[in-house]
């Protein structure tokens, strides 16, 4: 080989270097583009693509480990969002358990996925913390407590979820105040006599031979004209509208004139009722024109019918007669013991026989027959009523 041989050789072998060298040069400048664009796909999330993308560069450029590192990292990050894609879609369908399968599969180097998952995480929580609330809040402890123990069953642990559990199964275990139905007591009025006397004859008591018209007649104001029952149902009306106010359950014998029932029959009308309390209203008469005031009556302890109840009628009569007495100012005509009264003979609870004034006394009957002074007499009645079954009730 000449010089001039050698010389053409080294540049022959020059230019093939350099020219291989260009080239090259070339290759890697694509290869860093690429690179650069898959760069892109990563820092857009776009982890499927990068997938897509970085299998193609890795096909072409095997031997680069910098890509097979992309590949893997795009591949993991593309699976990790699939799950929480996948959660997300079984959130809308609450689908908790399978949420939460979901979402144990989102990795740990997926710092936007984990941040997705807590936020579900708290939201599933609160949905199932909530429910339990309602749940015992309506007294379904076991519910609510299943509702917990499958929330538990995902998370495995959660102290606050643990002790609220426990908080209603203490609850549970607390028996409900028996909710008291509050009864009202009854009271029965009886307006006494009617439009028309009844002469036909009834016992005086139980088992009695004794008898006595079934309605007498009453008495009459000498001043007003008005007959006894007329004022007697006015006042009892009014009577009634009290008790009612005052929430007592209240039965009436009578609310008009033309009815046709006897003493008797009054008092075991009160007895079916169960009455708490039995008042028979009544105006007085007297010869004596000059008596006036208020008088009760109960029946005495030798009465043959209802000795044994003497001492409560007694009772009831006078809180009545004196509570009356202090709402109106009338003299008193005394708490007597009668033993001819049918509708007492015939109680069997407790009963008392009022006389609110005299309508024998032109004064007295001018003054029964004011609105004034009849409320008067309704508060002292409405009082002692109240009086006498409050001291009852224990
Ligand atoms: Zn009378």
């Amino acid at each position: 080989m000449n010089r001039k041989q050698s010389i053409s050789i080294i540049l022959f072998l020059l230019i093939f270097v350099l020219s291989a060298a260009g080239c090259g040069s070339d290759k890697r400048e694509e290869l860093n583009r690429k690179l650069q664009e898959g760069e892109v796909l990563l820092s857009e999330e776009k982890y499927d693509e990068a997938v897509i993308f970085y299998e193609g560069l890795f096909n072409a450029h095997q031997d680069s480990i910098s890509i097979m590192e992309k590949l893997d990292y795009s591949r993991v990050m593309s699976t990790s969002r699939e799950h929480l894609r996948k959660a997300q879609e079984y959130m809308e369908e609450e689908r908790y358990e399978e949420v939460y399968e979901e979402l144990n599969g989102v990795v740990s180097t997926d710092v936007k996925g984990q941040e997705r998952k807590d936020e579900i995480f708290s939201e599933i929580r609160g949905i199932y913390v909530e429910r339990a609330k309602k749940l015992s809040g309506a007294r379904l402890f076991k519910t609510a407590m299943k509702e917990l123990d499958e929330y538990l069953g995902f998370v495995q642990t959660d102290f606050e979820v643990e002790e609220m559990k426990s908080e209603i199964l203490a609850e549970s275990l607390v028996p409900l105040e028996p909710v008291v139905e509050e009864v009202k007591k009854v009271i029965v009025i009886n307006p006494g006599h009617q439009a028309v006397q009844d002469k036909e004859k009834e016992p005086m008591g139980p088992d009695s031979t004794e008898l006595k018209n079934r309605v007498s007649s009453g008495t009459r104001g000498v001043a007003t004209g008005i007959y006894e029952y007329v004022f007697n149902l006015e006042i009892s009306l009014k009577l009634r509208d009290e008790l009612v106010k005052a929430g007592y359950d209240v039965i009436m014998t009578r609310t008009t004139h033309e009815v046709s029932i006897s003493n008797r029959e009054r008092a075991l009308l009160a007895n079916e009722a169960g009455a708490d309390l039995f008042i028979s209203i009544h105006a007085n008469g007297s010869e004596d024109r000059s008596k006036q005031g208020i008088m009760t009556i109960y029946p005495s302890k030798d009465n043959p019918y209802v000795s044994e109840l003497s001492d409560e009628f007694m009772k009831l009569s006078t809180v009545l007669h004196d509570e009356m007495i202090k709402a109106t100012g009338a003299p008193s005509a005394g708490v007597k013991a009668m033993d001819n009264m049918v509708t007492l003979n015939w109680s069997e609870v407790p009963a008392t026989f009022v006389e609110l004034g005299y309508m024998s006394n032109e004064e007295e009957d001018l003054l029964l027959n004011t609105p004034e002074y009849q409320d008067k007499l309704v508060l002292g009645m409405v009082s002692g009523i109240k009086k006498y079954l409050d001291d009852k009730t224990p």
